[in-house]
């Protein structure tokens, strides 16, 4: 089985590292990671100026690319150019910090893998809490055995999935809860700050954090310290408004 491992924190990130080694016990990885950290670009892409990349050595071992783009060309040009044959699975990640509720949609690392479906390729974004020094080792062991898991349910090509792990979880017996993606606003606060020219700057704070919601989703289960997959899809059509706007007759032009 052949893996394209990438993430958005950069190619020399330690998550990205770590998962590596967790996947050499399924099969063969490729790495092509963007040259330098990507977080919260979303699904941008390259296309006004040329995309240049480096491969990169650990030692004498051919570790991957190095794409001076975002995680999106990443996959594009590491499925298109770089890997020898057409990777199996694409798997994003670890990323450092919790891709959940509505930052799946901001996110560099599930838009990484939502690259890899685009190609009608199984693939995986894993996220962690973040955390000064992690236990990323920790962290690749279980996303492995989710990513096992779900490779053992022989998903339809082109299935994409959403793995995150609080750190809570990476100590005693982890469980996981499929759940379904959060869509409550948060995070839309700034802090105004004046630099040394009298110039007024921001900064987002990821405050408010997520209303209380009783409803389960990745967040509420997050909270509660457990692991959750949730299959994602990137088809936007709003199918129940299909019927409607098709209804009656429409007069333009
Ligand atoms: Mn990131």
């Amino acid at each position: 089985m052949l893996i394209l491992l990438t993430n958005d924190d950069g190619i020399f990130a330690p998550g990205l590292a770590a998962m590596e080694r967790a996947l050499r016990g399924l099969g063969e990885v490729f790495v092509a990671a963007p040259s330098t950290e990507q977080s919260g670009v979303g699904h941008a892409i390259t296309f006004l100026t040329p995309l240049t990349a480096k491969e990169v050595f650990e030692g004498d071992r051919r570790r991957g690319w190095a794409v001076d783009g975002s995680p999106a060309d990443a996959v594009k040009l590491g499925i298109s150019e770089f890997c020898p044959r057409r990777p199996d699975l694409v798997v994003s990640g670890i990323n450092a910090g919790l891709n959940a509720g509505i930052n799946v949609l901001y996110s560099g690392t599930v838009a990484a893998a939502v690259e890899g479906a685009f190609f009608g390729i199984t693939s995986v974004a894993v996220s962690l809490e973040w955390d000064d020094h992690p236990d990323y080792a920790r962290a690749a062991a279980i996303g492995l055995d989710v990513i096992r898991g779900l490779l053992a349910r022989r998903p339809a090509p082109g299935s994409l999935f959403n793995v995150n792990i609080p750190t809570s979880a990476l100590v005693g017996r982890p469980e996981l809860r499929v759940v379904p993606m959060s869509v409550a606003r948060y995070g839309e606060a700034f802090e105004r700050r004046v630099d040394p020219r009298g110039r007024a700057y921001y900064w987002a704070t990821n405050e408010p954090p997520p209303p209380p919601s009783p409803l389960e989703s990745d967040v509420t289960a997050l909270a509660a310290g457990a692991v959750t997959l949730t299959p994602l899809d990137y088809d936007l059509t709003h199918r129940g408004g299909l019927d409607d706007l098709a209804a009656g007759t429409w007069a333009i032009g």
